[in-house]
């Protein structure tokens, strides 16, 4: 039993509050991690209010980065002092599982999302002896200590800053794999980001690293749209300026963009990325509006074999991909740094308070301080 301090949301719709809790020693496949960093991201928030019926009072944290201090019996991928990155976690067995694509296991949504608890309905977090909504992607790593199961805990080097590698675990792996593993763009194809926050601007990196020919980064704040032209992009489009299927046909030169990344979570700006496309291009539906919100095509736009596909974390392995990504932060190939702006774990609120603002783009809570 260690205890520690998490930031624990009451209620839906109440603030995180920090307060000691207990947390198990690990058990079978489980692994203790001190943090030392802690991305927030849209999810956690969409839970906190309430929005995805996740077990409250609880602890989220989805963006950890830490270091080993113990692991529980069967535990082979890490030691005690390893560096680690912990992102989703999956069962390992079903079919998405062994043909590796984790990220769609058919037991995701409870394992990652809505359970808050392990396999056999336990939970790794109490307080005064009840359990707590805790395990959430494996890891609840808002607190300074987690128990997180193994298929969620990714070992990378021990020479990168916590802050560089927490994003590393979401954000950024969902937007370099959605272009890397689900659109892989040919070369000489263009490209189109909507959404210039983590993800969107993690997308933008991702496809200046392939061959494609033009990168058309899509916001509504001029600031990120100067970031993503630092970052690759090679055109820029204000979407509170210009009609979005509009701007992409003429820098396209009328032909439609090949690809799409809808990185917002909006039906109509899905809806205008698919009327954008060139034939036989693809949109990867990255971004999640609340449940139920549809959206309506015009049946005849995909029969020249256009395509809408939807993504979750990037369609990423994260033993292969974590790595990789950390390879290219560490050879200056992939600027995380610009995107990140840090608050000690003490000010959590304050730090959410400016996220939801949308004066950060990546806000990364430090454990250190
Ligand atoms: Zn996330
Ligand atoms: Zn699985």
């Amino acid at each position: 039993m260690t205890t520690t301090q998490a930031a624990v949301v009451e209620s839906p719709g109440a603030p995180f509050t920090l307060q000691d809790v207990e947390l198990d020693s690990p058990r079978q496949g489980e692994v203790l991690v001190r943090m030392e960093a802690a991305g927030i991201c849209h999810t956690d928030l969409t839970v906190a209010a309430g929005l995805i019926p996740f077990p409250l009072p609880g602890v989220l944290g989805h963006e950890g980065a830490g270091v080993v201090e113990e692991v529980g019996p069967g535990v082979t991928k890490v030691s005690p002092g390893d560096h680690v990155v912990l992102t989703f976690t999956s069962c390992g067995t079903c079919v998405s599982c062994k043909l590796g694509h984790p990220a769609y296991c058919t037991t995701w949504i409870p394992q990652n999302l809505v359970g808050g608890k392990r396999p056999d309905g336990t939970s790794p977090i109490t307080r005064d002896g009840k359990p707590l909504g805790g395990r959430f992607f494996g890891q609840s790593s808002f607190s300074r200590h987690a128990i997180a199961d193994q298929r969620s805990v990714v070992k990378v080097g021990d020479d990168l800053p916590f802050e560089l590698l927490a994003p590393l675990a979401c954000s950024v792996q969902t937007g370099t794999g959605a272009v890397w593993n689900t659109l892989r763009p040919e070369p000489g194809s263009s490209i189109a980001v909507v959404g210039t926050g983590a993800v969107g601007l993690a997308a933008i990196m991702g496809a200046a690293l392939t061959p494609v020919s033009e990168i058309i980064a899509v916001g509504r704040r001029q600031d990120q749209l100067e970031l993503a032209a630092k970052l690759g992009a090679t055109h820029t489009v204000d979407s509170t300026q210009a009609d979005l299927a509009t701007a992409l046909r003429e820098i396209t030169g009328g032909a439609g963009v090949d690809y799409v990344v809808e990185a917002v979570g909006n039906p109509d700006v899905l809806r205008a990325g698919i009327d954008a496309l060139a034939p036989r291009g693809a949109v990867a539906v990255v971004g999640a509006p609340p449940y139920g919100v549809e959206v309506s095509v015009d049946v005849h736009r995909l029969l020249p074999g256009r395509r809408i596909l939807g993504v979750c974390e990037g369609d990423s392995d994260p033993d292969r991909l974590i790595p990789l990504l950390a390879r290219l932060v560490r050879a200056g190939r992939l600027l995380v740094q610009p995107l990140i702006r840090e608050y000690p774990f003490a000010d959590i609120a304050a730090a959410v308070e400016a996220f939801k603002s949308g004066q950060n783009i990546k806000t990364v809570l430090r454990f250190d301080t």
